[in-house]
């Protein structure tokens, strides 16, 4: 009997980019800013996890945890 070996797919949910993109930063929960040291004046300071953007671009993907692929067993 042979045995099947597994073949690997690129990720259905990041296209094979191994990041999950256009999701809400979690660093600063899609504000784009951070108040790590808060002056007088208020101002914050731009998030370094997104850059400001309040996207996250960077979070590997909780699919295929970063690599792309995605092993499927063929039974
Ligand atoms: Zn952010
Ligand atoms: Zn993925």
């Amino acid at each position: 009997m042979m045995k099947k070996s597994p073949i690997s797919l690129p990720c259905a949910l990041c296209r094979g980019s191994g990041k999950s993109a256009g999701s809400k930063c979690i660093a600063c929960t899609g504000k784009g800013g951070v108040l790590v040291h808060p002056r007088e004046d208020g101002t914050g300071l731009p998030c370094g996890n997104c850059g400001g953007s309040g996207k996250s671009w960077g979070h590997i993907c909780k699919s295929c945890l970063g690599t792309g692929w995605q092993d499927r067993v063929v039974v």
